[in-house]
């Protein structure tokens, strides 16, 4: 089994600190990310197929689409918590129930091209929502299920949230390694043909013993 990623410090997995500074370029990182994932999504369902992306590496490790969907979902879900806490006073987060989604949801059976337009359109949209808050709004409070039930600042989700587009990025570029095919060797370079007469040893030379420049060949 995978060990669960840290919710604070700095993630041995996938290099993520909880404490990088600023919010905004946190989240314009998150942003670039996901376009990352959803792209590394599509290239693999391309070459070497749909098929590998629905494949598990281990029984207990999600295959790439699975991570992918799981990401989408994070993403609408987050937004959604941004808009919650705005409006109500101690917002209590529902659980987003990540494992049951992946059976609920039917993750390995869908569309990777239509996973990865969901990605980068709902992290353009949680972008937005979460670079408008203000540094008040920011501490607002929720009480938050995941990894344990406790009142967390917007600002921990936000940074949270970029943490599983990161974390879950490198899970899918491992996943695809992991499942597929090795490269094919590329074929070696034909041989460049050679003009019949241009071979040294075939060199027209002049009386004095020099190779006579190509034009003056008749
Ligand atoms: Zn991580």
């Amino acid at each position: 089994m995978k060990r669960q990623p840290p919710v604070e410090g700095v993630c041995a997995e996938c290099g993520f600190d909880y404490d990088a500074g600023q919010l905004h370029p946190v989240v314009t990182t998150l942003v670039r990310q996901a376009a990352e994932a959803g792209m590394k999504l599509t290239q693999a369902a391309a070459d070497p197929g749909p098929e590998f992306v629905r494949l598990r590496p281990e029984p207990e490790v999600w295959s790439a689409i699975e991570y992918a969907c799981h990401v989408r979902d994070v993403l609408e879900v987050q937004r959604q918590r941004i808009a919650q806490a705005l409006v109500e006073y101690r917002p209590v987060f529902a659980p987003m129930d990540r494992k049951g989604r992946v059976s609920q949801e039917k993750y390995e059976a869908q569309d990777p091209n239509q996973v990865a337009v969901a990605i980068i359109r709902f992290a353009q949209e949680f972008g937005t929502a979460a670079k408008a808050l203000t540094p008040e709004q920011q501490q607002i409070r929720g009480l938050y299920n995941y990894p344990v039930r406790m009142p967390r600042t917007l600002d921990w989700v936000i940074r949270h949230t970029a943490h599983e587009i990161q974390h879950h990025r490198h899970d899918i570029v491992t996943v695809l390694n992991r499942v597929s095919p090795p490269p094919k060797p590329k074929p070696e370079p034909a041989p460049e043909p050679q003009e019949p007469g241009t071979e040294a040893q075939d060199e027209p030379t002049s009386l004095d013993g020099q190779p006579v420049p190509a034009q003056q060949i008749t």
